[in-house]
């Protein structure tokens, strides 16, 4: 066949109005979707990870072959290429198009290996700008350049608050509605004693006949990968995400807000996911798979959010999202300002703040090493084989599930990496590696710059660290555990709090200059030498055994 257009489709470009579609002609132009075993292999991905990327991907080219496009389609089962370039370069030389076209990807090195196909095939390659995201790079870029743009320091919190006046979202007569930008204190609950109460359940999706095939493909090619795909619960087509969103907007969002950064351990790790009241997902969407393979389209996610708080009777303007306004039902007439601002936040604030900055930066984000830490990652990281009782449920349940919160993942194993000095390229391939969600652009923001300081506070203002008594704070995991967070030294220290101290002492002059964290160095000043002594040695030790924890 004679070929014009090849357009090249990833798995997480997974829109029906993905940008390489445009001007698609279906008697000319052809796609290309290829499974390569080298994107499940490359990190030691989670079982449910690879299942939903592929799963996703062959529902996703059943729809676009029945709307009439022609598509091959490479099942990973079917082939002996080992990468997607290889695929990608064998098929460009056979078709012969006369042009590859793709949009921009969700990682660095795929965009590298798309270009690369220039030189390796002599065929022009075009990458169009990624639409589903509500920033481009480009817009993105000359915000974070831009002297008089209030951008003159990197944070997400100006970014955000440009982006709610570009869109409209949350205003009123060009104020903030409510008279504050954010309500991030009011989100910062935790559950009591009691434990979460009437959470509600998580819905189900249906695993089909292909879904199934995924399953056994992928309990057969990558046995021995990290995970369970015993909660298997995630979206893999448009409808079951639409069917999420709504559940979220109906059942879970007058809750969110409250609560999203608490944590609770369940009697029982090998809960049901649709166990009322004892779910592991708490009040969180489970949306970012869905927005992430790109099933959802962040401003219809928004609009859904605006929609049920506008119900709930206040105004809302929310014009610049058209085409995404339909109605959604809150099930719950509680629904805060805080709840609706909090939720938003993370959608129009984080997530294109982190895609910005991830594209910024890259390639030099990956390679970053602030601190020039150079522990290996303990093995239990992969098993949950620890004594530490909130590393042990947080490890515990993302390998159940491939699923924890943002809290967990930033104050649990996130946080445990920076105190110990793990090497923060270890630990980066950690997150790609065992949460479903993770694709690049969002997984080593979060990790390298929230979550390790890996890039000396390139966009956060310091690392964030706290003792034991913070995971006591915001969780029931201290209960369980054999350590005593309050204890900094001897047998039953946690050792996160000792190891805490060490990282203020070693840190002391950068951290006493910092008014963000002059206070805990305040709070390091009361103590004695001999103190101060007995954290030192009782640190050395933990450092030197992080294996044994
Ligand atoms: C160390 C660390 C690693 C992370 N790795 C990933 C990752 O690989 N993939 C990923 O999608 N998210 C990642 N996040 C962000 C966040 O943890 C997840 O988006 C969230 O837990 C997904 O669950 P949810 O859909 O129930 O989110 P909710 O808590 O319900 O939040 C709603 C939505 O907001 C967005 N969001 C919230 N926080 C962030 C954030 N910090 N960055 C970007 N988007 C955000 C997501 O799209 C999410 O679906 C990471 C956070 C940290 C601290
Ligand atoms: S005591 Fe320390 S190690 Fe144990 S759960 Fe609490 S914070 Fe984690």
């Amino acid at each position: 066949m004679t070929i014009r257009n090849l357009v090249i489709i990833l798995g997480d470009q997974l829109n029906l109005d993905n940008s390489a579609l445009e001007g698609f002609d279906l008697a000319l132009d052809h796609i290309l979707m290829v499974e390569a075993p080298q994107e499940s292999s490359l990190v030691w991905s989670h079982k449910a990870r690879i299942v939903l990327f592929l799963s996703a991907m062959r529902h996703h080219a059943v729809k676009l072959e029945a709307l009439g496009y022609s598509v091959t389609y490479l099942k990973l089962e079917t082939h002996d290429f080992a990468s997607l370039k290889a695929a990608w370069q064998h098929y460009v030389m056979l078709l012969r198009p006369q042009k590859i076209i793709a949009c921009e990807a969700g990682d660095y090195r795929v965009e590298q290996d798309l270009l690369s196909l220039i030189a390796l095939t002599n065929t022009l390659v075009v990458i169009r700008d990624d639409t589903h995201f509500m920033c481009s790079r480009a817009d993105f870029k000359h915000w974070a350049l831009d002297k008089s743009g209030g951008s003159k320091q990197l944070r997400m919190e100006f970014f955000y608050r440009m982006m709610r006046k570009k869109y409209n979202v949350l205003m009123q007569a060009g104020e903030p509605k409510g008279g504050a930008w954010n309500y991030d204190t009011e989100n910062r609950k935790a559950f009591g004693k009691a434990g979460p109460q009437k959470i509600p359940a998580s819905p189900k999706i249906n695993v089909d006949a292909m879904t199934q095939q995924v399953i056994e493909v992928t309990n057969t090619k990558f046995a021995d990968h990290p995970g369970s795909l015993k909660h298997f619960i995630w979206p893999v087509t448009r409808d079951e995400a639409l069917v999420f969103l709504d559940d979220f907007i109906a059942y879970k969002l007058a809750g969110f807000g409250n609560h999203q950064d608490a944590m609770w351990q369940f009697e029982s790790q090998d809960l049901d996911f649709d166990e009322a009241n004892k779910s592991p997902y708490l009040w969180h969407s489970l949306l970012s798979t869905s927005l992430n393979l790109k099933l959802l389209n962040p401003r219809e996610v928004i609009a859904a959010a605006l929609n049920v708080y506008k119900l709930n009777g206040l105004a809302l303007e929310c014009e610049k999202l058209n085409g995404f306004s339909q109605t959604h039902f809150s099930r719950d007439s509680d629904l805060s300002l805080a709840s609706v601002e909090g939720f938003i936040r993370q959608i129009l604030g984080w997530r294109e703040f982190m895609h910005g900055v991830y594209w910024l930066d890259m390639p030099q984000m990956a390679a970053s090493n602030h601190y020039q830490h150079t522990n290996k990652l303990p093995n239990w990281y992969w098993t949950g084989n620890t004594q530490m009782n909130c590393q042990r449920q947080t490890i515990l349940q993302t390998l159940q599930y491939g699923y924890a919160h943002h809290i967990q993942r930033l104050m649990i194993t996130g946080m445990f990496g920076v105190l110990a000095e793990l090497n923060p390229q270890s630990l980066e391939t950690w997150y790609l590696a065992v949460y479903v969600d993770a694709i690049e652009w969002v997984e080593l923001p979060n990790v390298a710059g929230m979550a390790l300081y890996a890039n000396g506070g390139r966009f956060t203002s310091k690392p964030y660290i706290a003792s034991g008594a913070y995971i006591k704070r915001m969780s029931n995991y201290c209960t369980n555990c054999k350590y005593k967070p309050e204890i900094k030294t001897g047998e039953n220290a946690c050792p996160i709090t000792t190891l805490y101290w060490h990282f203020l002492i070693k840190h002391y002059q950068v951290f006493s200059r910092n008014p963000r964290t002059a206070l805990m160095i305040k709070n390091l000043d009361r103590f004695s030498e001999a103190e101060l002594k007995a954290i030192e040695k009782s640190a050395g030790n933990l450092l030197n055994n992080l294996e044994k924890l």
